[in-house]
């Protein structure tokens, strides 16, 4: 019996559907919504919505414990695409990858992966950096190999026929499930070993703990969820491949610097008188030196103006070489009365002339003067600000841009 349906409506397929049909399904809404066919945004939501789906209904056993369970049994582990924090643990998912349900033999099966996030600033992503990392991890034991035992001595539990767990059926209302519990004869190892056969360095469990030290090497020019991989590095236990330890960059923001790809942006701050005449900044770069630039004499930064100085982005991984640097400019425009009006008139010679106000001939025109603006008081929808309006209210407090006075 299905609990929740929502997987298979988003694939538009019935609960019964056959593998095949989920597939055809896919095929056809991922060639629909595939960002290159289809670049909006709602399309990329479905795209990830309906890869999700596929990646649950496509793998039998996923497909098995979300008809059971719904979405909470397969809670956000390992690309479910699920949020995490629903009711049922991981372990669920895991016990359930031991054949529960699916009476798949009990062979090996794979660990889990480690996760780390690796925090790393531009800088660092910049040069590059080699970081050691303290590592527990449970091994197997090594005076018993994994036995647990002497060898030869370890003996496989009757009771759950080596298995480690038992199955135990509930009735629930009109439905019967399933469940497993550890098995209580051998406490969920599978093994019988004998008191004065058991390792004495791991009491029989099998495995230890061990600390290890690992040098995660970030390269330069790395970038933010990039994947550094350690195979086979996470917990061993018994009969199980170890999974891989796997950190994942996270790029710290800067202060300054804003990335986009293997490019980098900055905001530069340059004086009008730079702006206009030319001269030179300085900014500290990522890679610790400080670059000079020149703007030559002639050229005009408008605010706003988007420059590029070639190279000075960020490394190129495999691939060698730098991107770029792109510069946007504000512009120190200088204080209220700044000169005197003698100087202010000198650049009227200087500067291109004024622009033409240009107001049709027949329009009333109404005179306007600036004053300060306020963001507090501005955009409000209260009885103050409609003050302004209020033709009786002679109290010019307002302070709302500008004021006018009908002509
Ligand atoms: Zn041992
Ligand atoms: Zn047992």
């Amino acid at each position: 019996m299905v609990k929740d349906t929502k997987l298979y409506d988003t694939l538009g397929v019935s609960p019964g559907a056959s593998d095949a049909e989920i597939k055809k399904a896919y095929r056809k809404s991922a060639l629909k919504y595939h960002p290159d066919k289809n670049p909006s945004e709602e399309a990329a939501e479905k795209f990830k919505e309906v890869s999700s789906a596929y990646e649950i209904l496509s793998d039998s056993q996923k497909r098995e414990v979300y008809d059971q369970f719904g979405e909470e049994g397969l809670s956000g582990n390992g690309g479910a695409g699920f949020p995490g924090g629903f009711g049922f643990g991981e372990d669920i998912f895991s016990q359930f990858f031991g054949g529960a349900t699916g009476g798949r033999p009990r062979g090996p099966q794979r660990g889990r992966d480690i996760k780390h996030e690796m925090a790393a600033s531009l800088e660092e992503l910049y040069k590059g950096r080699t970081a050691k990392l303290a590592l527990n991890k449970q091994i197997l034991c090594k005076s018993c190999e994994g036995r647990g035992g002497k060898e030869g001595a370890v003996k496989k539990c009757s009771s759950c026929n080596g298995q480690g767990i038992k199955f135990v059926t509930r009735q629930m209302g009109p439905m019967i499930q399933r469940f497993q519990t550890e098995c209580d004869v051998c406490h969920g190892t599978g093994d019988i070993i004998d008191a004065k056969d058991r390792c004495k360095s791991c009491n029989g469990k099998k495995v230890d703990n061990e600390r290890k030290i690992l040098e995660v090497r970030i390269e330069p020019g790395m970038k933010d969820g990039q994947k550094i991989v350690f195979k086979g590095e996470a917990d061993q236990a018994p009969d199980v491949i170890p999974g891989d330890v796997v950190f994942v960059i996270s790029e710290k923001p800067h202060k300054h610097f804003q990335r986009a790809g293997d490019d980098l942006i900055y905001e530069a701050e340059i004086d009008l008188l730079t702006a206009l005449a030319g001269g030179q900044f300085a900014l500290e770069h990522v890679s610790g030196d400080w670059l000079k630039v020149d703007i030559v004499p002639g050229e005009v930064i408008a605010p706003g103006a988007r420059k590029i100085v070639e190279g000075k982005g960020m490394p190129i991984q495999k691939y060698g070489g730098y991107g770029n640097l792109l510069i946007k400019f504000n512009i120190k425009f200088p204080e209220n009365h700044f000169t005197s009006e003698e100087n202010l008139k000198k650049l009227e010679e200087i500067l291109p002339p004024r622009r033409q106000i240009n107001i049709p001939a027949k329009a009333q025109v109404d005179d306007c003067v600036l004053s300060e603006f306020d963001p507090s008081k501005f955009g409000q929808s209260n009885g103050r600000s409609g003050a302004n309006y209020d033709s009786d209210d002679e109290d010019a407090h307002g302070g709302e841009g500008v004021q006018c006075a009908s002509q």
